[in-house]
């Protein structure tokens, strides 16, 4: 019995099927099956000319065509089937063969409502064409989540189900069966006391390899349900050959260390360790290092934990573990990145800084690194500085990822200005450099001159001069300003003001008709403002010199396939909103929150979007600075003037569908009056 075949025969809708010729079923070889959500559902197969059904479908319906690929014969067979009017669906015989114990999974899930028929569709072509479990399909797709697979699971098996906490600990009982057995029988250890032995299965198992486990362990076991996604992903985490890699490498170092154990010192032992840049200790750091390159992190921390190191990856702003360092190995591995950035190996107590490159996949990637003593150990934090990136200096149009056109307009005005400093400001991550970049490349052509100083550059754009600071040598922010104003360009970019000395280059820059653009450490537009009055500038100057400061700040962009609609209770709202009228307006709105997909690596998000607050400084603003000026009181004025808040542009993100009130929360802190 072919259950997609007679699944796809009951969902021609013939009202649209009858709107096609039917020649051209076999022509073009697909079927329409139906339309929901706006979109036109087509079957195809691996022959069929995706782009000729596209166009010449448009001449027949107005929506959008979302192709379903079925398995080759099924897709001939049903149009064969069409041809003959031989529409009649063959009956449905229950049969105790896997497959329609399957077909039950995704049957019960459209039956709860937590499917739609053609989503069943979607992933039962889906998955006889991959030949994966239905259920493992319809989760792959984002179709269901794990606790809906979960609930069907029970409601068909009547098993109770392995429990978060018992995956959660499985590393320690997963030795209890040899590796083939556990693929072999899809079952997985999960927990013991020593008497009885909790295993995760897929289905339930025969008698005879109950039996088997019995005979291995000499425990009693007792089966538990779990999903064919969370078996693979055991399967993955546990016998991967990554892990068994590092695993060995590890074994390698401990069992190096033991035999130098005897007769030399941990530092002879450290010491001639590193001097073999093929050794094992080597492989692994380098390994941390291009993993992290590969999973495309902004930075590795090696922190210390009671016992031994772990290993994290900061990726979209987010820290990840991502592997443990055991006790004996950890002073060499340290020990290695110190080597590597040439830091002194016998210091511990002082934090350090250092750098590196590598080239790694036709590549040359910087890193700069540091190290913290903690508890009498050392943390390392590495901080990847990605391949400078080339703009396309054709393109002038400003992007601000995630801004507005509006805010566009403004800073379009604020540049218009010949003169004057521009600022972005908020913290390391925060997206400043793209934003500045984005602002040169709108005013970048012939017949200006434009100089950058950086530390370090991120990114390259053609037909400017780009020149790096290299403070041991000399060359600082103010040193390299002042030769480059010998040469008088028209806008300079200076990666950060860090202290007076650069700011007051800066100013006397401005006073004498150059376009300065650069980054300010701090948490707000009108923060900005003060806080070069702190750092020594004359209120008067600032007040004369200083033409618009943008903060920022980046957020996660939610998933657009698992977003999931509710509305925020009071409780929440009050969290990011002061006022209580606009309080109670925000909880009448439609907003969402993450919930994690297979797109997304169940993360919920993908991607990250900026929020702005950009101060142009009016002539009102000026007479504030001027006369010394609570910042508050500037941002009151120019709250007044129109300007958006970090805070109300982040909530107008939330009201739009594009991220939450939880990323909120994460980078821009709880609100108070
Ligand atoms: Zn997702």
């Amino acid at each position: 019995m072919n259950e997609l075949l007679n699944r796809l025969k009951n969902s021609v809708n013939t009202q649209i099927l009858n709107q096609v010729e039917n020649s051209l079923l076999e022509e073009y070889k697909f079927v329409p099956i139906s339309v929901k959500d706006n979109f036109l559902f087509v079957a195809i197969n691996s022959d069929s000319d995706k782009d000729r059904i596209n166009v010449k479908l448009k001449d027949y319906f107005p929506q959008q065509i979302k192709f379903i690929q079925v398995p080759d014969n099924d897709l001939t067979d049903l149009i064969f089937d069409l041809k003959n009017n031989n529409t009649e669906p063959a009956p449905y015989v229950p049969e105790e063969t896997s497959a329609s114990k399957e077909i039950k999974v995704g049957e019960l899930l459209v039956q709860k409502g937590y499917i739609t028929d053609v989503q069943l569709l979607q992933a039962l072509a889906e998955s006889k064409r991959q030949k994966a479990p239905i259920g493992s399909t319809l989760f792959k797709l984002g179709f269901v989540t794990l606790v809906q697979l979960k609930e069907i699971l029970h409601m068909q098996t009547g098993f109770d189900l392995v429990t978060p906490e018992q995956l959660a600990n499985q590393h320690n009982f997963i030795n209890l069966l040899p590796e083939d057995f556990i693929k072999t029988n899809k079952i997985l250890p999960v927990s013991s006391d020593g008497k009885t032995l909790i295993l995760g299965v897929v289905e339930p198992v025969k008698p005879d390899v109950l039996k088997e486990v019995i005979y291995l362990t000499g425990q009693n076991p007792k089966q538990l349900m779990m999903t064919h996604y969370e078996f693979e992903t055991s399967i993955n985490t546990f016998f991967s050959e990554q892990k068994k890699e590092t695993a060995q490498i590890i074994k390698n170092i401990e069992e190096e260390s033991a035999e130098f154990q005897a007769e030399e010192t941990l530092w002879e032992q450290v010491d001639n360790e590193l001097r073999d840049s093929t050794g094992n200790v080597a492989k692994f750091v380098n390994q941390i290092i291009t993993n992290g390159i590969d999973s495309k992190a902004s930075d590795i921390h090696i922190e210390p934990r009671l016992t031994g190191y772990i290993v994290r990856y900061r990726k979209d702003g987010m820290l990840q573990k991502v592997l443990d360092i055991p006790p004996k190995v950890e002073s060499s591995i340290i020990a290695r990145f110190k080597v590597l950035s040439r830091m002194n190996i016998a210091e511990h107590r002082r934090p350090q800084d250092g750098t590196f490159s590598i080239k790694y996949k036709n590549d040359s990637f910087d890193f700069r690194i540091n190290t913290l003593p903690v508890a009498g150990k050392e943390k390392v934090v590495i901080r990847i500085l990605a391949p400078a990136v080339s703009l396309n200096a054709a393109d002038r149009k400003i992007n601000l990822q995630g801004g507005t056109d509006e805010d566009v307009a403004k800073i379009k005005n604020m540049v218009s200005c010949p003169n004057g400093i521009i600022l972005t400001s908020g913290p390391t991550g925060s997206g400043k450099t793209t934003t500045l970049y984005s602002v040169l490349k709108s005013l970048n052509d012939e017949h200006v001159n434009i100089t950058t100083i950086e530390d370090p550059i991120e990114i390259k754009l053609e037909g400017i001069n780009q020149s790096q600071i290299n403070p041991k040598a000399g060359i600082t922010f103010a040193s390299c300003m002042r030769a480059i104003l010998r040469q008088d360009p028209d806008i300079i970019l200076v990666g950060e003001i860090r202290d007076y000395e650069t700011l007051e280059i800066a100013i006397s820059a401005a006073l004498t008709g150059h376009l300065v653009l650069s980054t300010v450490h701090t948490n707000s537009a009108a923060a900005t403002v003060t806080r070069l009055i702190e750092m020594g500038a004359k209120d008067y100057l600032v007040s004369s010199t200083l033409t618009g400061v943008i903060a920022q700040r980046l957020v996660r962009k939610l998933c657009v396939h698992c977003k999931e609609e509710y509305s925020a209770s009071h409780d929440e709202a009050r969290q990011i909103i002061a006022n209580e009228q606009q309080i109670n307006d925000f909880t009448n709105k439609t907003i969402y929150r993450s919930k994690g997909c297979s797109k997304c690596n169940f993360t919920g998000y993908t991607g990250r979007l900026g929020v702005y607050e950009i101060m142009p400084i009016t002539k009102e603003i000026k007479k504030l600075i001027a006369i010394g000026a609570h910042d508050l009181e500037i941002e009151e004025t120019a709250v007044n003037n129109g300007m958006l808040t970090l805070n109300q542009s982040c909530i107008n993100h939330i009201l739009k569908g594009e991220t939450t009130i939880e990323e909120f929360l994460r980078v821009l802190g709880i609100v108070n009056e």
